[in-house]
Order: structure tokens, then C-alpha cells, then sequence
């Protein structure tokens, strides 16, 4: 068994990600409602739903930030109830619903995470970061000073700082102006080819799951209520793109599994 997974791994046929009927309660409101996928290595899913239909939810508990009701999560193989800190130092993530120290400037925070990450070039991937995310001139600024926008860029870079194998991004582009925005996911997709990472994003943004995800789940009242690719979902629901498809869906056309 240990061979035949260590061949796996060799071979890339593992799955990044592992989702097996998680579930999140609290008291009487599901959050999360037995929902199972998985994703191979090297891929960009996103995953999609309404306000409310658990996907910050389902983020918070892949990142061990809240503990499932029940279920399980694999990340990389490691059992994230179980064993998350031998997985999170290969993950990252971007949240607008995590915070970043307010009195720290821009380039103590990121020496502080970096250094969280164990990272031995800390000074030098900072460096690159801030060109690529537009940073520089706000490096010695104090996080706290920034705009929206600008810290939406920080929390970009801190999340690639480890350069992880998996990266998990709530709303990556939300705060970000369009010019900003697709500048971004150039990079992202950049970042992803580049070393081959997994990514899961949650997005409002159909145009740029369209762009970046190969795949696509959709979340409704904390379950899983279809899955394709932008272009299988869109010919499946008879629509032009990826906004109507999720508006058919939020209305509650969706079609059975
Ligand atoms: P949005 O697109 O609005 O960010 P979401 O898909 O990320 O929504 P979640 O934040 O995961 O949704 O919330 C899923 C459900 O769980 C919602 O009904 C929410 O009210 C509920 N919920 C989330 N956190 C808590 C909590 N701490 N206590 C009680 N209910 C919660």
C-alpha cells in the first residue's frame, strides 16, 4: 500500500485535495452539508455559491481554522484534522476576512510571515513580490494606512511568499480595480504554471472563474449541487456564460446529478 502510494505520488495521480462528506453545524444552521470533491494536482477549481452557501465556511475548515462537525479533509495526503501542521507550511491562502498587524508596515509583515514560513531568501522573495504585486513604493508604509485595494495586493503576496503548492483564495480580486484585477490573474495563472500549484478560489467574479479555473463546484445551502467545466455547465444549463448558469442555479433550477 505504502509502494503503490509512493508511485502514486511519483506519477502526480494523487489528489491534491480530498473532501469526504464534510459537515459543518452550528446548532441548528448547516453550514456545510455533506459535501464531497476532489482535486487533482496542478489544477485551478473554483468553488461558487450564493451568499451564505458555505464556501468561506468550507475554506476556514480546509485550512484547519474551524474544525469540521464531521468529515474528512486530505491535503497533499495528510489528514488536515489529524496532521495539519505537516501540510500547512506547502498551503496558503488570501482572505479578505483575515487580517493582516495594522502598526506593521507592509515589509515587516511580510518579514514576520516569512519568517513564520521558515523561508531562508525572506528579503529576496519580498523583493520580487512587490514588483510583481505593485508594492515597492508601499513597502515601508504601515499596513493599517492602506487602502482596500493595497491590501488586498499585500494579502496576494504574503500568500505566494512559501511559494505554496496549495493555495486556497477566498474572493482573491474582490477589492481589486478591473485594470488591477486582470493584472492579478495574469499573474496567478503564471504563478500555477509555473510550479504546477493547486489552487481553490471562491469567487463572485464569473468572468474570472471563466478565465482561471479548469473546473467549477457549485455550492448551494452548504452542499455540492453540480460540478463541470465553465464551458460543460454552461451548454448543460442551454445559457451564454457563467453568470447565468449561477443565477438558474441560485433561483433553484438546477438540473438533477
Ligand atoms: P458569502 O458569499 O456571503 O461570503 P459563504 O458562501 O462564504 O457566503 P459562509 O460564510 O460559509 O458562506 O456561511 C455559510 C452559512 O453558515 C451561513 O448561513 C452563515 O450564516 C452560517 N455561519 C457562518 N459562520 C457562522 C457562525 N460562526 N455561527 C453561526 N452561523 C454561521
Amino acid at each position: 500500500m505504502i509502494i503503490a502510494t509512493r508511485q502514486a505520488h511519483r506519477a502526480g495521480t494523487l489528489s491534491a485535495i480530498e473532501v469526504l462528506h464534510l459537515q459543518k453545524n452550528y446548532g441548528d444552521i448547516i453550514a456545510v452539508d455533506q459535501l464531497s470533491f476532489s482535486i487533482p494536482r496542478g489544477k485551478t477549481y473554483a468553488l461558487l455559491g450564493g451568499n451564505g452557501a458555505g464556501k468561506t465556511t468550507t475554506l476556514s475548515m480546509m485550512l484547519g481554522l474551524l474544525l469540521p462537525t464531521s468529515g474528512t479533509i486530505r491535503i497533499l495526503g495528510i489528514d488536515m484534522i489529524k496532521d495539519r501542521f505537516k501540510a500547512l507550511p506547502r498551503m496558503n491562502f488570501t482572505s479578505p476576512y483575515v487580517d493582516i498587524p495594522h502598526r506593521l508596515t507592509v515589509e515587516q509583515n511580510l518579514r514576520v510571515y516569512g519568517g513564520l514560513y521558515g523561508l531562508k531568501n525572506v528579503k529576496r522573495r519580498i523583493t520580487v513580490l512587490a514588483e510583481e504585486y505593485h508594492l515597492t513604493p508601499l513597502l515601508k508604509r504601515r499596513y493599517g494606512s492602506l487602502s482596500q485595494g493595497q491590501k488586498t495586493r499585500v494579502s496576494l503576496a504574503k500568500s505566494l511568499l512559501n511559494e505554496p503548492e496549495i493555495l486556497l483564495m477566498d474572493e482573491p480580486t474582490a477589492a481589486l480595480d478591473p485594470y488591477t484585477a486582470d493584472q492579478v490573474r495574469t499573474a496567478l495563472k503564471a504563478y500555477q504554471e509555473r510550479l504546477g500549484a493547486t489552487i481553490l478560489l471562491a469567487s463572485h467574479n464569473m468572468q474570472e472563474v471563466e478565465r482561471l479555473c479548469e473546473k467549477v463546484l457549485m455550492m448551494k445551502k452548504g452542499r455540492l449541487v453540480d460540478q463541470g467545466s465553465p464551458a460543460e455547465l454552461i451548454t448543460r444549463y442551454g445559457e451564454q456564460n457563467l453568470e447565468d448558469v449561477f443565477i438558474q442555479i441560485a433561483k433553484g433550477t438546477e438540473l438533477p446529478q
